[in-house]
């Protein structure tokens, strides 16, 4: 499922970057979804012994990031770097009548999740302006390589970092063909997501001793939690076949799609312009859940029948379909990320230990129920056709749950394999992001989430690296 496969936009941060040229750009047409995270994730990640990490503390911050497009208000933040989409306008009919069979399903409405409560049912916002992709490289990284102390090398993989003793030193690369080494005068910062900072970690000799003599590693800091304790989101999706037009037939013909390419291109607007997942929604599997444990996503789009080797997302299919997706919010699984091998260039092995956990089934399975109960409701019910996938004929929860079992995947969430925690006995890094049991290193990115939120995790990483630089500056000032 994840491939540790770097892009050529180089991670880590701070003074050590080598001098270099930048290469490629960072806009793209898909902008991402926009959700915070739950009040109570934050919390709980304060609780776990991290002081300064709880919501209200960290609300001054999220509101700081943000130019919402919805103006100010308690929760939400205006003429920051990441501006923040509202879509109301640009929605595809068919997600208003997802929106009022969910409602009708028993779901309050919520006009933003990322304002008072998460729980309802609503409307996604989007990190885009004007229809552009707001990325974290536009976002933050371009402005700030204005800077004569900052220098980005692109094209270039860290190999490992640099001890002198228990004290981080700088980095390895290895760029155009030949391994180089940059130094630091302070600190070493590793930003590279979930599954690369702890593989680079444990390529560096911090990690479980036994992992790492396995691989003949000298070992720094023998710490065990290196790329345990791996949280992710699994997803999965209902498809029907529609009476009503849908997406599908707008971007399934070549004319359609070089049509929706051109009213991108020359208006930033169409259905390139905004996400697939359009409608939204966060509930409860039962009333004795303290709190939302389910994600929804509308899409009025199918991809039921793939071309081989071709995205599903390029190949609608050829009748009228939507989608509602689901993915669980806490898991309780938990996976692990290791290096297969001593070798940088060796993706490391991953495993996620989907539904390993009963209670991740039992919720699952609650859910998936529900998604036939939104699909029953009378302003969606009266548009469908037939469901498609699964279909009528898996009904019983033992079918429910293996068809989850075998089409669920990742949402692309992972998160916690260098948790944040006060002591090595059961983090990495403490709660200024140090790297327990070195010196002069630090990681930023979502690998140090305590535990895994509610939401997608773009904002809540995007969070992790605002903060870092606020500590990091305290730090040295
Ligand atoms: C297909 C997809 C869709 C997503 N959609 C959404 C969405 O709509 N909304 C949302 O909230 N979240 C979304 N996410 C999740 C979101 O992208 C992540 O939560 C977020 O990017 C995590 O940030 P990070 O800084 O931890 O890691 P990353 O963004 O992965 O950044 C790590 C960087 O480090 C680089 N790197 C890694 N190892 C090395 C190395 N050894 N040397 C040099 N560079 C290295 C990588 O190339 C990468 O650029 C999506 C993820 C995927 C994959």
């Amino acid at each position: 499922m994840y491939r540790a496969e770097p892009d050529p936009g180089l991670a880590g941060q701070a003074d050590f970057w080598p001098r270099g040229k930048v290469l490629g750009g960072s806009s793209s047409i898909n902008a991402m979804v926009w959700v915070r995270g739950a009040r109570e994730d934050f919390d709980d990640w304060s609780a776990a012994g991290n002081p300064g990490w709880g919501y209200d503390d960290l609300l001054p911050d999220f509101k700081a990031i943000e130019d919402f497009d919805g103006g100010e208000n308690a929760w939400r933040g205006v003429g920051g770097p990441v501006h923040v989409s509202r879509i109301d306008k640009k929605i595809h009919p068919l997600t208003h009548r997802y929106l009022a069979a969910a409602q009708a399903a028993g779901l309050p409405a919520n006009p933003d999740f990322n304002g008072a409560t998460q729980e309802g049912v609503g409307l996604y916002q989007l990190t885009a302006k004007d229809g552009r992709r707001v990325s974290s490289s536009r976002a933050f990284l371009r402005p700030a390589m204005k800077r004569e102390n900052l220098t980005v090398l692109t094209g270039a993989q860290v190999t490992r970092v640099l001890f002198e003793g228990r004290r981080a030193i700088g980095v390895e690369y290895r760029c155009n063909g030949r391994l180089e080494t940059a130094r630091c005068r302070r600190e070493v910062i590793l930003s590279g997501g979930a599954i690369n900072s702890p593989q680079l970690l444990q390529l560096s000799g911090v990690g479980p001793a036994d992992l790492l003599a396995r691989h003949g590693i000298a070992i720094v800091a023998d710490n065990e939690n290196v790329g345990r304790h791996m949280a992710d989101h699994q997803g999965i999706n209902y498809s029907w076949r529609a009476k009503a037009p849908t997406l599908n037939q707008r971007l399934r013909p070549w004319w359609g799609k070089l049509l929706a390419g051109m009213e991108y291109l020359l208006l930033r607007s169409g259905p390139l312009s905004i996400s697939i997942n359009q409608g939204g929604g966060f509930f409860r599997t039962s009333p004795d859940e303290p709190r939302p444990n389910m994600q929804l996503y509308f899409q009025a789009f199918s991809t039921v029948i793939p071309k081989p080797g071709e995205r599903p997302v390029l190949n609608p299919d050829p009748w009228p379909g939507f989608s509602i997706g689901l993915s669980n919010c806490r898991t309780h699984n938990r996976g692990t990320v290791e290096i297969a091998s001593p070798d940088p260039f060796t993706a490391p092995r991953i495993v996620a230990n989907a539904f390993s956990h009963e209670k991740d089934v039992a919720d699952m399975l609650a859910a998936v129920k529900f998604l036939r109960t939104i699909a029953a409701q009378q302003p969606i019910a009266e548009i469908i056709e037939a469901e498609i996938v699964p279909g009528p004929s898996v009904q019983s929860d033992d079918d429910l749950i293996a068809d989850f079992r075998k089409r669920s995947g990742t949402v692309y969430h992972p998160c916690s394999t260098c948790r944040m925690g006060p002591d090595p006995e059961h983090s990495v890094v403490d709660s200024r992001l140090r790297v327990h049991g070195v010196d002069g290193l630090r990681v930023a990115d979502a690998s140090i989430f305590p535990n895994l939120i509610a939401g997608n995790t773009n904002a809540a990483a995007i969070l992790v690296g605002w903060k870092a630089g606020a500590i990091i500056l305290e730090d040295h000032a």
